[in-house]
């Protein structure tokens, strides 16, 4: 069987991503248990929005799917290109998708410290505590198992991701003060659109 990843091009459809505070983002998301084309082509939509919008994560739920998966890419290149009218554009390439179905942490080893920011929540950046260590198993397109062992960046991206799948956004790390001022602010924005 052959794997889109292997050879990934940019082809897609842009989704719209879901923003906090949806009802969708604090559910805790199901099993995947049919790998069928609709899964892929769902994931290869996935993959293009993350790149065009641009982010290094993007979990099923953000798309209102509320399945237990998410895709990643903390590597490839973006360079921005400003045309002869002052336009701005961006030249995405060097590709590493990964796609993760129905994760598990199997070890959390360290910790780490790094400022996240998430495309469901746009403008809003924190400093979160995370595992620095993690090994998780998961299943490819095809349901096949493997064990992903990650650090740093990296590891912080899987583990930010993996929350989505279990309804919890970055901020619910945060303080209780600073996430209603946030959820607050997001509402408004929301409703004046
Ligand atoms: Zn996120």
């Amino acid at each position: 069987m052959s794997d889109f990843l292997e050879n990934y091009t940019l082809v897609g459809e842009k989704l719209g991503i879901i923003t906090y505070p949806s009802p969708v983002l604090s559910k805790k998301a199901v099993p995947v248990d049919l790998f069928d084309d609709s899964l892929v082509q769902l994931i290869k939509n996935m993959l293009f929005t993350m790149y065009h919008a641009p982010g290094i994560g993007l979990a099923a739920p953000q798309v209102n799917h509320s399945k237990r998966f998410f895709v990643i890419d903390t590597e490839y290149s973006r360079e921005e290109i400003v045309d002869s009218d002052g336009d701005k554009t961006f030249k995405l390439g060097d590709f590493k998708p990964q796609i993760f179905i129905n994760p598990k942490f199997l070890e959390k080893d360290g910790t780490i410290v790094h400022e996240e920011g998430c495309l469901s929540l746009p403008g809003y950046y924190e400093e979160v505590t995370r595992a620095e260590h993690i090994v998780l198993e998961y299943q490819d397109i095809h349901g096949k198992k493997h064990i992903k062992k990650a650090s740093g960046l990296e590891a912080i991206c899987i583990q930010h991701e993996y929350d989505h799948l279990e309804g919890i956004v970055f901020i619910d790390h945060i303080s209780l003060i600073k996430k209603n001022l946030i959820r607050k602010k997001l509402t408004k924005e929301k409703k004046s659109k």
